[in-house]
């Protein structure tokens, strides 16, 4: 058992990915002999001293001294923890792992569910903001501008612009969702008996789970009404005190330390900065 995954389930994982054709999806594999080569995708080199053993399923660079099996693969390359590394390859294999701690017995499939709700929702806050012609979608375009978020920000960061109005709460039914998922993603409200954005005249910021999924979002207001934050409230797919926006990006660069800020605007200004 490893943060809530049971040793069945890591076991599923293992024997369903191919450490050869895990590595060729970074980096060139050429055989020789019954081994595999590659170049380290973890130092810099022209000629491949990384060793893929196919039936041991483990790699060792003889370059840097790194090795390990596909779980140590996933979590240097992608920074994360043990049991992230599991469900990263267990997305990338289409298993469904059953977890009883993180989740506290929410299933994999629900979770799914709402992160797949987040994601639709982040895509299309992210069209309204970059290709909406309203004066309100405009309004939050000249706000990030005028915040120094301007040119590839919006697009690297996928962040958006909530218009309201049961605008994303139509899109998502359009998509075929029911409205009690998207009250349980925490982008909708029910009020009075109808469903309603929970965001509206905000820009939005995603929030992504180390393992790559939009699971929450944080959404500013374009004046001074308040509250000036709205942030996701814990859904079975977020954990407030488990999820940091933009450690993501972060935990891929540890080697100077981390710089931690208070504001989603502030993390983004230091990572373009290139801190
Ligand atoms: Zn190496």
């Amino acid at each position: 058992m490893a943060g809530g995954i049971s040793d069945e389930d890591i076991q599923k994982v293992r024997d369903a990915t191919d450490i050869v054709a895990l590595f060729s999806e970074y980096t060139p594999v050429k055989q020789r002999g019954r081994d595999y080569w590659c170049c380290c995708p973890f130092h810099q080199e022209k000629t491949p001293s990384c060793k893929l053993d196919p039936s041991t399923q483990l790699w060792h660079c003889f370059g840097c001294g790194e090795g390990g099996d596909i779980f140590s693969f996933v979590m240097k390359h992608d920074g994360v923890s043990f049991p992230d590394a599991v469900r990263t390859l267990a997305q990338r294999a289409h298993i469904e792992i059953s977890s009883n701690e993180r989740g506290r017995g929410v299933s994999q499939s629900k979770r799914a569910l709402l992160q797949e709700i987040c994601q639709e929702s982040a895509s299309f806050f992210h069209n309204q903001l970059m290709r909406d012609p309203s004066p309100q979608a405009a309004a939050a375009r000249e706000y990030l501008s005028g915040r120094g978020l301007g040119g590839s920000v919006p697009n690297d960061w996928n962040l958006g612009f909530a218009p309201g109005n049961q605008k994303l709460v139509n899109h998502l039914r359009g998509k075929g969702f029911q409205f009690n998922d998207m009250v349980e993603a925490n982008v909708a409200v029910s009020r009075n008996g109808r469903y309603q954005d929970r965001f509206y005249n905000r820009v939005m910021f995603p929030i992504i789970d180390t393992t790559g999924n939009i699971v929450a979002f944080g959404g500013r207001v374009l004046d001074d009404s308040k509250p000036k934050y709205l942030n996701s409230a814990d859904t079975p797919a977020f954990k407030k005190s488990r999820h940091l926006f933009a450690l993501n990006y972060a935990r891929k660069h540890t080697e100077n330390g981390f710089i931690l800020c208070e504001g989603y605007m502030d993390v983004i200004a230091l990572h373009a900065a290139g801190f």
